[in-house]
């Protein structure tokens, strides 16, 4: 089990919630849940994706990776030091109309990525 790392940033973000660490804090708990509501944040550089991301994707230190084919998302630090957050109403309804398009692709694709370990 890794150790978990403490953010040198603020854990509270204005316009989100924080809900935790690791896929648990996502959802229904088996993997990382792909809400397009849900943020991960690498809690080492503090790069964040969109749970709903539909392509490859590294954070800015390369520990969290996304190998988007495979539906896998991790971070070689553990999946406790990837931190959860869920974007608040008000944003959600900004982002609505940007993630309409993209819903229904999503929709075939698995709802979760699997954890890489
Ligand atoms: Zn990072």
């Amino acid at each position: 089990m890794s150790k978990l790392i403490q953010p040198k940033f603020d854990l509270n973000i204005n316009g989100m919630k924080f809900l935790g660490r690791g896929p648990k804090a996502s959802g229904k708990g088996i993997g990382w849940s792909r809400n397009e509501n849900i943020v991960y944040k690498c809690v080492d550089c503090g790069s964040e994706m969109l749970a709903s991301h539909n392509d490859y994707w590294n954070c800015e230190c390369g520990a969290i990776h996304l190998d988007f084919d495979a539906g896998r998302f991790g971070s070689n630090y553990g999946d406790e030091n990837i931190l959860v957050y869920k974007k608040n109403e008000q944003t959600e309804k900004n982002l609505n109309s940007e993630n309409k398009r993209k819903s229904f692709l999503t929709e075939l694709i698995e709802k979760v990525f699997k954890p890489k370990n």
